[in-house]
């Protein structure tokens, strides 16, 4: 076990590759379904995907677009002339032996990511971000001497970013990891489904004693696909690494696997070196050319980007971590857009703020538990101003509001008559004085000592006595009403 003294002597240096899957209705460089989910093996291919003899790859002119938005995303200079390059290794799932990729002159240039961490901002600069196809998938039978080979994902249009060493912390790479995804995810590049492999993180790590001007050597652990795995992984290989370091044994350049079930990184294959590749340009495709014109008339079109909604989400008064689950919850669930609603709503400022407060306390925990039943952004606004203009009316209290929201929530259809529903199932609080007054003398007769005590100027009492008439409406009475109408009646 290593002490903390020993840890806090070294400085952990971490940048980190992320692949993501951009949203086209077809592949790359071929005319075929981009939706392989639930697909057949082998099914949504062409001769394109299985590299037949003969075939040309043709750019999709939609992953342009796409890349310049995600290049506006993460705040970095597009380039006005980028090209494809082949990168040659050879494995089952890929054909053709090499990936079509941008080695040199990539799409995207330098950039700068701000990732909130812990209240505080910290900024990743990003090195580049280039476009390349996906390969396909193999699968290994367990006892089977051959391996399987699905072709359906090979050819999905990837945009790999790479960041800058800038990462000094397992939990930043994880705050990082997120902030591209909700980066990808708000710039409408992506579908960001992690448990899809729409995000692919690899996380580069090495270790170096503080203040050593040279960076140690460093591993890299390939293909996470979920932000905790990405934090863990960072982690293991910190405290494995100074481990070794302080064994005095070296870190060996080196690619390694996060095996989830046992939380740990294992050793895969000695890490190559860009020239093992043997990249040249490929001869089939001609240069990416975007004038200036192309690449601002993207920008004026970006939709707002996580800092601009978490500056909407604090000028109606929410606090940080409020608004980080807000954002969580509306990333996590592609069918439902809580941003969106947020946005007709947020000139009221007070009912922008308690439907960000249902969101985190009532639709995001419903969404995750149950899988909400209201996926249409139309069917939640009218939810929740429905619930919201009785709760002005005086109508619900703040309880039985949430109550009633978790019930409409789980409703197939919402009803047309929402106080009428709510009244049925007897959320509707009772504000009509004289219903109350009855039920208010009924609870100071069959509690004189309390009442005494009030009358006596012992106030805390009063509280016993509300919480009387509430049980006795069974939770339907105003509870400011009659705390007025039991002092009224005494007299006090
Ligand atoms: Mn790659």
């Amino acid at each position: 076990m290593l002490k903390k003294d020993v840890i806090d002597q070294y400085q952990p240096t971490i940048g980190i590759e992320c692949h993501v899957q951009l949203k086209t209705k077809t592949k790359l460089f071929s005319a075929v379904d981009n939706d392989a989910i639930g697909k057949e093996p082998n099914t949504v291919v062409s001769p394109i995907c299985f590299s037949l003899p003969g075939v040309l790859p043709v750019l999709n002119e939609a992953v342009v677009e796409l890349a310049i938005k995600a290049g506006h995303a993460l705040n970095a200079k597009v380039a006005n002339f980028s090209k494809f390059d082949r990168k040659h290794y050879f494995y089952p799932d890929l054909p053709k032996g090499y990936q079509i990729t941008q080695f040199d002159q990539p799409i995207v240039g330098k950039g700068e990511v701000e990732v909130p961490l812990d209240g505080e901002i910290i900024k990743v600069g990003i090195t580049r971000a280039h476009l390349e196809e996906d390969a396909g998938k193999s699968t290994h039978p367990a006892g089977a001497d051959y391996s399987l080979v699905d072709l359906n994902r090979a050819g999905t249009p990837l945009l790999e970013i790479v960041s800058e060493p800038d990462i000094h912390s397992a939990k930043a790479a994880r705050a990082y990891a997120q902030e591209l995804y909700y980066l990808m995810k708000y710039a409408d590049v992506s579908y960001v489904n992690l448990f899809h492999g729409n995000m692919r993180f690899d996380v580069n790590v090495s270790v170096a004693k503080k203040g050593s001007k040279e960076l140690g050597n460093r591993a890299e652990v390939k293909n996470i696909n979920s932000f905790k795995a990405v934090e863990k992984a960072a982690e293991y290989e910190i405290k494995r690494q100074i481990e070794l370091l302080e064994k005095g044994e070296e870190i060996v350049q080196e690619t390694r696997g996060w095996d989830d079930s046992k939380q740990k990184t294992l050793s895969q294959r000695g890490k190559e070196d860009a020239h093992d590749y043997r990249y040249f340009p490929e001869p089939d495709l001609p240069p990416i050319v975007i004038t200036d014109d192309e690449i601002e008339k993207v920008r004026s079109n970006m939709p707002l980007m996580p800092n601009e909604w978490r500056k909407e989400l604090t000028a109606v008064g929410l606090d940080k971590p409020v608004i980080e689950e807000v954002l969580a919850f509306d990333a996590e669930d592609e069918r439902v857009s809580y941003l969106g609603v947020f946005e007709i709503l947020r000139d009221d400022k007070e009912l922008a703020k308690k439907y960000a407060n249902w969101v985190v306390n009532i639709f995001g925990p419903l969404q995750r538990e149950k899988g909400m039943i209201i996926t249409d952004n139309a069917r939640i606004l009218h939810t929740v101003k429905s619930v919201y203009d009785l709760v002005m009316a005086d109508k619900l209290n703040s309880t039985n509001a949430k109550q009633l929201l978790r019930e409409l929530v789980m409703l197939k259809h919402s009803p047309s008559d929402v106080e009428g529903y709510a009244s049925q199932k007897g959320l509707i609080q009772v504000s009509d004085a004289g219903e109350i007054e009855k039920i208010v003398a009924q609870v100071l007769k069959e509690n004189e000592k309390a009442a005494n005590d009030v009358k006596n100027g012992e106030m805390k009492a009063i509280g016993f006595l509300v919480g009387q008439v509430m049980k006795n409406s069974k939770g339907k009475a105003n509870p400011q009403m009659a705390q007025e109408l039991i002092k009224k009646q005494l007299g006090v």
